[in-house]
Parts: C-alpha cells; structure tokens; sequence
C-alpha cells in the first residue's frame, strides 16, 4: 500500500512478516527422531504488511485480539526485528542495524505500552523516570532537568511538584500521563501507542484521549495508535487500518472508513460501536471466533467467518487493492 521509493512518509512499514517459532518439547523430538516428522510449530503473527505514516499523522490500527497488531507495532518500535521486510524512518532503515545510528534511531521511536502500572519502575522517582533518557543522551544539562520536567509534566496535566514521588502514589491515569511524558522527554520523530488507554476507566479513558488529541495539534505528533476499540479509533486517528489474523484487510481515511467499510470484517466490526443514533439496535458480534494464528484458514482468513464468502474465497487470498482514492480493501467482493 503506497509503497514508493521515494516517499515522502515518515514511518514506512515495506512487506514485513514475523513467525514465532516453537522449539518442539523433549518428547516431541524423540517422536522427530523416531518418526522424521517435523513438530516445530510456527505462528505468522504478522503477514506480508505494508504501510506507510506520513508526518503528522495518526494512524489507527484495529482488530480483534491476537490479530497481530501489537507484534507489529512492536516491530515498528524497533523492539522486535522482523523475520523478513523492513522498517523504514525518514527512509532511513529502523531495523536490523547494530551501530551507534540505531541507538540515535532508536530514541526516535517510542512506545506508550497498555499497563501504566508495570511499564513504570517502582523503584523510580518520577524525576529519574523521565529526566533519565534526556539527560544521557544530552538533550538537556543537569541543570536544565528541573525546568525540563516542569514544563513537561505541566504540558501533560500533572504537577510538576510530584516529580519526587514515586509510581504507587499515583492513580492509574496519573501513570499513563507519566508514560506519555516519559516518551515525548526525548522528541521522539514518532509515537507508538499500544493499547493506551485499554487498561483504564472510561472516565479516566476521555482525559487521556483529549490530552492526546492536544498534545497531537501541539508538537504535530506523527503516531501508530493501537487499540481493538473502534470508537477510540474513530476519534482519535486520520487514517484507520484493519488488521485480521496479521494482514491489513482494509485501510482509509477515518471518515471514509466508518462512512463507507468495505470489509465484510470492518462492517461487523463498526456495527459493534454503540452509538447514541442507534439506541434500539440489536448488536450482534463478530460470528465464530478468531481462527487459531497456528493453522490459519487458506485463501481468505476470514472465510469461516464471512457471511458473504464466495467459492473462491476459500482458495485465493485476496490482495489489498484501491477502490477509490486512498481506500483500500482486501476482498474478493471488489474483483
Ligand atoms: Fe468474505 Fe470472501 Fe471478502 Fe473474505 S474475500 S471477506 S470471505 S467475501
């Protein structure tokens, strides 16, 4: 998907995959040894994707649990190296490279992990939380830290007074305001989000979105927002992409998307969101459930499933393609 070698977009995801493999157990390699069978199992946690991210942009990548779009925004993060493609930041290779322009490549991307309460040391301040990285990697002195984190905390809705605090004195939106801050300390080029707000209460939930849609006019943040939320998404993103058992099904403009989903997958998906014009609607989930990533269904993964599915649809993967300007969608419906 808008794939070009000279493109002018900041984050560009090129034909990534990831498999985990399993190393059989030891019975498992005496029946190899007796049998000559292999019992390696793998999992194709991230298929063929590509993406690009422009600058300043939001991009909203959903799906149901265990579709694969943590791995890949773990990938995107420069955490996980792809088993095969490449991660690229201002056309500049991300992945796979072992010199000191990772580590400066590195600082570039940063992620705000799901669980404010384990991503933050408690053995930590919260001055070393998040005055450590910006102070070894000299974006500020010893003696501007202090100014530094005033004005990050107070950018991010907290007092700068508790910088002497520890992580358990806080509440759970209190971290997450800490996480954020802690990965804009360094001026990240870009942001990934895992599940940001998935671990807290709705309330809680609003004020983290509406601090991120600030901090998003304010410093033009460039980010990949996770979440398995449509209605999060929906707010938050310019551009929303459909993952389903590690492949991008659809993708489009937010408006486009929710307006117009093309996806048999998007439509059930967006049929999900409760909304205040639809008070009487009956909700009916996704039918069936996610088929095992071990032994994915062929052709199209989500045939079992698809209440419009075709005889082809079993045998053939569909391929991503445009059915209108920036709307993409991968579905034998559009051949
Ligand atoms: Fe349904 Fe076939 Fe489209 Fe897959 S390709 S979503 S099975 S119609």
């Amino acid at each position: 998907m808008t794939q070009n070698p000279e493109s002018s977009a900041l984050m560009q995801i090129r034909h990534v995959s990831k498999t985990f493999t399993k190393e059989p157990d030891i019975i498992a390699r005496m029946f190899q040894k007796a049998t000559g069978r292999n019992y390696e199992t793998s999992v194709h946690a991230v298929d063929d994707v590509c993406l690009d991210i422009l600058p300043g942009e939001v991009v909203g990548l959903a799906g149901e649990s265990g579709c694969g779009k943590s791995t890949l925004g773990r990938i995107t993060a420069g955490l996980l190296p792809p088993t095969s493609g490449q991660v690229l930041l201002n056309n500049e290779t991300l992945c796979g490279q072992k010199t000191g322009k990772r580590e400066h490549q590195g600082l570039q991307v940063q992620m705000i992990f799901q669980n404010p309460f384990a991503s933050l040391n408690p053995r930590m301040r919260i001055r070393q939380i998040i005055g450590e990285a910006p102070l070894y990697h000299g974006i500020v002195t010893k003696k501007e830290l202090d100014g530094y984190l005033d004005y990050l905390m107070a950018q991010c809705g907290l007092d700068p007074s508790y910088k002497h605090r520890f992580p358990h004195q806080f509440s759970g939106g209190q971290r997450q305001r800490i996480a954020i801050c802690r990965a804009l300390a360094v001026k990240p080029a870009f942001v990934v989000c895992d599940e940001m707000v998935s671990a807290l209460d709705a309330s809680i939930q609003a004020q983290i979105i509406n601090l991120f849609n600030e901090l998003k006019q304010e410093l033009n943040l460039t980010s990949l927002f996770i979440s398995h939320d449509m209605g999060i998404v929906e707010h938050i993103s310019d551009r929303v992409v459909i993952m389903y058992l590690g492949r991008i099904v659809e993708a489009a403009g937010t408006q486009v998307l929710f307006n117009t989903p093309g996806h048999p997958y998007t439509r059930t998906l967006i049929d999900q969101v409760p909304r205040l014009d639809r008070r009487h609607f009956d909700f009916q989930p996704v039918a069936g459930e996610i088929p095992s990533p071990l032994s994915p269904p062929p052709g199209c993964h989500f045939h079992p499933r698809c209440s419009k599915r075709r005889s082809k649809c079993a045998r053939h993967r569909p391929e991503l393609r445009q059915i209108s300007s920036g709307h993409w969608v991968a579905c034998h419906l559009f051949d």
